[in-house]
């Protein structure tokens, strides 16, 4: 028998005491009973007197919201809950660090249409809202995210739909936001209805963290709306192991069921979840739940959550403890996403010792030194009777693999002194 999932008690909270089962399981009744004020918080968890202070002043910067649900899984006492310091404002947040940025990730200026990130190649990034059903402390898009839906209306939407439409590179497009599935499932249903049309779009991903904060909104409905736009992946956002309820159980597999593969995407948090053992179970527990770990996220310079970064050590000291020491399926991408809009970048230990032609000397997780000799008689492939490397969407334009492909000899930053100094 499998160890069994802890369905969220809310009947002994006293906020809750007169919900009945079918709103709590309703998910517009979550999403209207979001706590937004601290008196309301008050009736769930136990705030000091300075806590109650300092939440007072960071409500007049930033917005409150969180799901019953997900204040149902805070511990009532202890401020140190790590579901706690994803969900409550402390003061933390007006600090503006120096190294700060407001859009760390140049989301907005690597836009050639409002709400529309093309950053990649081959995919685009599209912010379908501001809204979530809960507001995430350690948000990365705090700068939109709760702010007033100004230009998501469909107006929006369809000028996205229509840079798309028109640039045939763009295979993949991932809805993002705020959180899509904060939407109606017909609206859901639209979009993705869109999308399919166009016929370059070979997948769609929807970002979501409603599996962690409002698993109730995953309806059989909507996982039959979803499925009907196949190819659909979906990412998700669990921080830590006491998230993985029966409810986010029950919500993962529903997608699963559906056949819509579930990834992960963990944001690396200082106190909540900078600790390899901690994110071991949490990759443990997401894997039982046929959720796949996607990335860990190094914490972004986004303005107001310094207080959340650790360093990057940590990340790579995590993968440390994870490969090899458990399933690969459970290893994630560590990735530090660039300031000023490079993109995700990958950081690892470091497994290659030394190399000359003929040997690679490696080391494996335990520390043992081993050898891999390379064949002498290797002469690569010959992509002249290569059909795919004739293929010009699939041959890489850019960086190393570019150089790499023959194409150009050198990458050179911008405004080089010694190159000025050239006078022809
Ligand atoms: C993360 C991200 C993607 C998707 O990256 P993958 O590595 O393909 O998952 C695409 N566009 C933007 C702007 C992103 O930040
Ligand atoms: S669900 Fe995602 S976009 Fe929304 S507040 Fe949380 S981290 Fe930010």
């Amino acid at each position: 028998m499998q160890k069994g999932y802890q369905k969220v008690e809310y009947k002994n909270i006293p906020l809750f005491k007169d919900v009945t089962d079918a709103q709590w399981n309703d998910w517009k009744w979550q999403l209207k009973n979001a706590i937004r004020d601290i008196p309301t918080l008050e009736k769930v968890i136990k705030l000091t007197n300075e806590e109650r202070d300092h939440l007072a002043k960071t409500l007049k910067k930033f917005k409150m919201a969180i799901t019953p649900y997900y204040a149902a899984l805070m511990d009532k006492e202890d401020r140190h809950c790590p579901v706690r310091l994803m969900a409550v404002p402390t003061l933390s947040e007006l600090h503006v660090d120096e190294s700060d940025l407001s859009d760390p990730l140049h989301e907005d200026i690597d836009a050639p249409v409002p709400g529309l990130t093309h950053r990649y190649p081959d995919r685009a990034l599209l912010m379908v809202t501001h809204e979530c059903s809960m507001y995430c402390r350690h948000c990365t898009r705090r700068r939109i995210v709760g702010e007033p839906d100004l230009n998501t209306g469909l107006g929006h939407l369809e000028q996205a739909f229509e840079y798309i439409r028109k640039t045939p590179e763009i295979r993949d497009v991932l809805l993002s936001g705020g959180d899509p599935l904060i939407f109606s499932d017909e609206r859901i249903d639209y979009i993705l209805g869109e999308l399919r049309k166009i016929e370059h779009v070979e997948i769609i991903r929807i970002g979501t963290r409603m599996p962690v904060v409002l698993p109730q909104r995953i309806t059989d409905n909507l996982c039959n709306v979803i499925r009907k736009h196949h190819p659909v992946y979906v990412n998700t956002h669990f921080n830590h192991p006491k998230e993985i309820t029966e409810e986010a159980k029950i919500a993962c597999e529903k997608l699963a069921d559906a056949g819509i593969r579930v990834g992960n995407q963990s944001v690396l948090l200082k106190d909540v979840n900078d600790c390899s053992n901690i994110m071991k179970k949490l990759m443990h527990e997401i894997l039982r739940i046929r959720v796949i770990p996607y990335y860990i996220y190094q914490c972004d310079l986004s303005e107001g959550i310094s207080h959340f970064r650790t360093t990057i050590s940590k990340g790579i000291e995590i993968i440390e403890n994870l490969r090899g020491h458990t399933s690969g399926l459970a290893v994630p991408t560590f990735v530090v996403d660039a300031p000023g809009g490079g993109g995700k970048i990958p950081v690892m230990p470091d497994y290659l010792v030394s190399q000359t032609e003929k040997r690679v000397v490696l080391r494996n997780y335990e520390g043992v030194l081993t050898t891999y000799t390379q064949p002498s008689d290797y002469k690569g492939h010959n992509p002249e009777n290569c059909e795919y490397c004739h293929d010009q969407n699939l041959v890489a334009k850019d960086g190393i693999a570019k150089l790499l492909n023959g194409e150009g000899t050198s990458l050179q930053p911008e405004n080089l002194r010694r190159i000025n100094r050239h006078t022809k």
